[in-house]
């Protein structure tokens, strides 16, 4: 792809478990655990377990189960922390202008209360 993976990013290490994390969900597709930094009642980010930097990079690349296996996950976790009924949000940021910090393709999830519209 454009973009070269930088395999010393934190979400590598924190992967290759050289940096500790509070998990919530894994499998052999993702991890799931908790933002450090919190900015939401409940604040989750789901990665693949794969190396790739964006949506565009992890879509060319995963294969069709590693995908599928991706978003299911994403979707169990919403639903194990109980959020379904009140609602959640998904966010993935991507480059410079959405302030993308960790170049490794992840999904935040919020929830917990009402998000308002806030967009980061
Ligand atoms: P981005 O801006 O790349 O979409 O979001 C990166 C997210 O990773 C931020 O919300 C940030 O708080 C979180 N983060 C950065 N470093 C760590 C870390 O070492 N552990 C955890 N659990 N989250 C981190």
């Amino acid at each position: 792809g454009l973009d070269p993976y930088d395999d010393q990013n934190i979400f590598a290490k924190i992967l290759r478990g050289e940096i500790p994390n509070k998990t919530v969900y894994q499998d052999e597709f993702v991890l799931a655990f908790h933002d450090i930094a919190p900015q939401a009642p409940v604040h989750v980010l789901v990665i693949p377990k794969g190396a790739y930097v964006s949506a565009r990079d992890f879509a060319a690349r995963a294969s069709d189960q590693d995908i599928a296996g991706f978003w299911r996950a994403v979707g169990r976790v919403a639903a194990d922390l109980g959020l379904e009924t009140e609602g959640y949000r998904l966010l993935s940021n991507h480059g410079l202008n959405a302030g993308q910090e960790v170049p490794h393709f992840h999904v935040h999830l919020f929830g917990g209360g009402p998000l308002g519209r806030m967009i980061q």
